[in-house]
């Protein structure tokens, strides 16, 4: 359909990145295209729909970019989950295994109020440690997930199955 077709049109794949036998999806000409980005973000929001959450979550950093245009069209707040030793303040924790290597996301112990929904987004889901790790960060913090959504979602990797029974949603699967 248009948006899966937009979003593959503004992907490079890039062989051997970060490490050899990894096809890495480079999204940035999205970002780079003002009106490719705008009708990217506004899928997302017209998806979910505005009134499903209170705030969205970012993951560092390409999340960022996506969470930051959501929040601003949206009114809703911005989590930005963040790189351990980032965050300045008391931290919740929660380590997963990427596709490539192992990592650490953090957000403030304080970042939600009990019971806030919240959508998270990514530029795109792999094996689904990175959501998953969000997702638990989400509940510590005393949140509920409302939903994921990515622009590129990596089938063949499985990773919605981690988050399941949560809704998933990606503009384009491959
Ligand atoms: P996962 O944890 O689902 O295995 O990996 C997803 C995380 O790694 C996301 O934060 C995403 O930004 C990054 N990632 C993994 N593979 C790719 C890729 O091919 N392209 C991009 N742009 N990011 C990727």
């Amino acid at each position: 359909k248009a948006l899966a077709e937009l979003v593959a049109g503004h992907v490079v794949d890039v062989p051997d990145f970060p490490q050899p036998g990894i096809l890495f999806k480079d999204i940035t000409p999205l970002f780079g295209d003002g009106p490719a980005f705008r009708q990217a973000i506004d899928a997302i929001v017209d998806h979910h729909g505005r009134d499903s959450f209170d705030v969205v979550a970012g993951v560092e950093a390409r999340g960022f970019l996506m969470a930051g245009a959501i929040g601003y069209a949206t009114g809703a707040g911005v989590l930005p989950v963040r790189k351990a030793g980032k965050l300045p303040r008391e931290v919740h924790a929660a380590s997963y295994a990427l596709e490539y290597g192992e990592a650490t996301l953090e957000v403030h112990i304080d970042a939600l109020k009990p019971g806030q929904r919240v959508l998270v987004v990514d530029d795109v889901l792999a094996t689904g440690g990175t959501a998953e790790a969000t997702l638990s960060l989400v509940e510590q913090a005393g949140g509920m997930v409302a939903g994921f959504s990515v622009l590129i979602e990596l089938a063949f990797l499985h990773g919605r199955d981690r988050l399941a029974p949560r809704e998933v949603h990606a503009l384009l699967t491959v």
